[in-house]
């Protein structure tokens, strides 16, 4: 029911030149691939070139960040309308960097959340417990609190078409991946959340992404789990060979 998404997020890294090329590339490497949402993540001048490049490709193009007003006097920000004129179809909010080094805050995610839904965006809206948190058998509370305020206000209808992110702050260019067992847990409660606050039907159509450390070696046994919609990929996703046998890990 729902296809698996393999998203690249790039973080600030690649020219807009050297996107380009990666994506040209991509493409070519992917053209046969069926039953997989792609999507790349470059930086912000990157976005109208590498979507221009990607046009009738079918792979897309997410920003990595946004503010939530439409316009105004906010220096260095950058609205949801125009991401959208400059290509983006998508774009993560509450990336575990920018909450710990930007300030992102669950009523900021909101915002987000809500400015991209009403520019016809599509939020992935990553949460995630950081080490002490799990230590201290928070994990599940942490999510709860992520899901709930982040995702306030969001319709049943919104929530099947957005995308969440588990990424355990730990796993995050750690090297260290939750296993296989540890991520679908998480993502049995997260989708159990989305059923009791949205609905069974949204919570089944909503796609649950896993980020933190995925590697070509160990996709294919975190994607197999049952909750677990495709991956959020960092480092693995910044070489062709890496990101496109994760790709092809995840098809079903
Ligand atoms: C990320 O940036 O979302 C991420 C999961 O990074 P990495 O794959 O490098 O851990």
């Amino acid at each position: 029911m729902r296809t698996p998404l393999i998203a690249g997020n790039w973080k600030m890294f690649k020219t807009v030149r050297e996107s380009v090329a990666f994506v040209t590339d991509l493409r070519a490497r992917v053209s046969a691939v069926t039953g997989v949402t792609i999507l790349v993540a470059p930086t912000f001048p990157a976005l109208p070139a590498v979507a221009a490049a990607l046009e009738g490709s079918g792979i897309g193009v997410a920003a990595q960040n946004l503010h939530w007003e439409r316009e105004g006097a906010f220096t260095g920000e950058v609205s949801a309308p125009m991401l959208r004129e400059a290509g983006a179809g998508w774009a993560i909010i509450g990336h575990s960097e920018r909450r710990t080094l930007f300030g992102d805050t669950d009523d900021s995610v909101n915002r987000k959340v809500r400015s991209t839904l009403t520019a016809t965006l599509t939020p992935i809206v990553c949460i995630g417990e950081t080490w002490q948190e799990r230590e201290a058998n928070r994990t599940l509370e942490v999510l709860d609190r992520q899901i709930k305020a982040g995702l306030d206000g969001v319709t049943g209808t919104e929530l099947a078409g957005s995308v969440l992110a588990y990424e355990p702050v730990w796993a995050i260019g750690t090297g260290r991946t939750a296993t296989p067992a540890q991520a679908q847990q998480a993502h049995e409660h997260i989708r159990g959340r989305l059923t009791q606050w949205f609905g069974p039907d949204a919570a089944a159509r909503c796609r649950i992404l896993y980020g933190g450390s995925v590697k070509p070696d160990n996709a294919a046994a975190l994607m197999s789990q049952p909750d677990i919609d495709g991956a959020l990929v960092g480092g693995a996703s910044l070489d062709t060979d890496s990101f496109v046998k994760i790709v092809e890990r995840a098809r079903r």
